[in-house]
């Protein structure tokens, strides 16, 4: 089959390799019908991410069809239609059962990073009953793509916690996929404002028609000051940090209203200066969340019912063998617009 490895910082390459194996009785192959590239991946080609080591298959996003199913998997069969979650999980250990998928002692995040990923025509899957999610057949599959990861991850690390009820105001830093997905999200509880912040006017643009009801862009303007304008001096009940940079959680924690939630989503990869000073007294809470994955049934059945329809986000689409423009794409997105690019295998 052929498979996109990483080949160390700054490599990789498409490249055949064997179609993978059952190791365990609790393990699936499936084939993957799409995938796509994540933010993460490129954090990976960075050499940021020491555990993926050169010669591992990147992805760990994708829709399949079972291929092959281990003797004690219960819920699936071969033949069936499944969304892959990002999340591995054993579904049985101590942080599993409190729902924290993303800590479990034998999962966790390790597909395209300890273990080979879904960028490849096969992808084994450990515990497929918990790790795996089974699909109608008349689902959008491009949709469901976005289950595996940007959804549950806007929505946990963002929407979730932070606290978003109706009314409040809503500040989003950072108009990539990840915010542009916690923008739709947030939405299923109709926050009054969703003021969107970022340096790029095509992003706000995208912002803008995905129900953002200001966007400011922060090269041009000073958003702390816009912010409190728009705001009648309060600031904003949530600020979502969905870049992963010092300044932008900064930002965060200059537009937070008293009694505010800062909820982080970036993935930092330098200390960053918390202001107790001015914060202490000002009755916040600061949350941090790798994704769990918890939410992805529930996800699944808001777009099976067609209540939110997160294509939107998707603006490219490449065939498998152009996996390597696909990636020149999405890298490049300040240049080609790209959001979210699917791959179809
Ligand atoms: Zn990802
Ligand atoms: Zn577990």
């Amino acid at each position: 089959m052929k498979a996109l490895i990483y080949q160390g910082p700054g490599k990789k390459s498409l490249e055949e390799r064997p179609i993978p194996a059952l190791m365990k009785p609790t393990d699936a192959v499936v084939k993957i019908i799409k995938t796509t590239i994540c933010g993460t991946d490129l954090h990976i080609l960075k050499g940021d991410v020491p555990t993926c080591q050169p010669g591992r298959i990147l992805g760990h996003e994708g829709v399949g069809i079972i291929d092959k199913i281990g003797e004690s998997v219960t819920t699936l069969k071969v033949g069936d239609h499944v969304l892959i979650s990002c999340i591995t999980s054993d579904g049985k250990c101590e942080y599993c059962k409190k729902g924290m998928y993303s800590h479990c002692v034998d999962g966790g995040w390790i597909l395209g990073n300890q273990i080979d990923g879904t960028q490849a025509e096969y992808v084994r899957i450990p515990y497929a009953d918990t790790s795996l999610y089974k699909l109608p057949s008349d689902i959008d599959y491009d949709a469901v793509v976005l289950l595996s990861d940007i959804l549950p991850t806007s929505f946990e690390c963002g929407v979730l916690n932070g606290k978003i009820q109706p009314g409040n105001t809503v500040a989003i830093v950072g108009a990539g996929p990840i915010g542009l997905a916690a923008l739709l999200t947030a939405q299923f509880y109709s926050p009054a404002e969703i003021i969107m912040i970022d340096p790029d006017d095509y992003r706000l643009e995208m912002g803008k028609k995905l129900g953002a009801t200001t966007t400011i862009n922060n090269k041009k303007l000073d958003a702390v000051k816009t912010v409190f304008d728009i705001t009648n001096k309060r600031g904003v009940d949530t600020a979502i940090e969905a870049v992963g940079i010092p300044e932008t959680f900064v930002l965060c924690e200059d537009i937070v209203a008293a009694g505010g939630t800062i909820a982080n989503i970036g993935v930092h990869g330098v200390k960053v200066d918390l202001h107790l000073e001015r914060l202490c007294s000002h009755n916040i809470t600061i949350t941090t969340r790798l994704v769990d994955t918890i939410t992805t049934p529930m996800l699944l059945k808001t777009l099976i019912a067609k209540k939110f329809n997160p294509t939107s986000l998707i603006s490219h689409h490449f065939k498998f063998d152009n996996i390597l423009d696909a990636y020149e794409t999405f890298s490049h997105a300040a240049d080609s617009k790209a959001i979210k690019v699917i791959i179809d295998i």
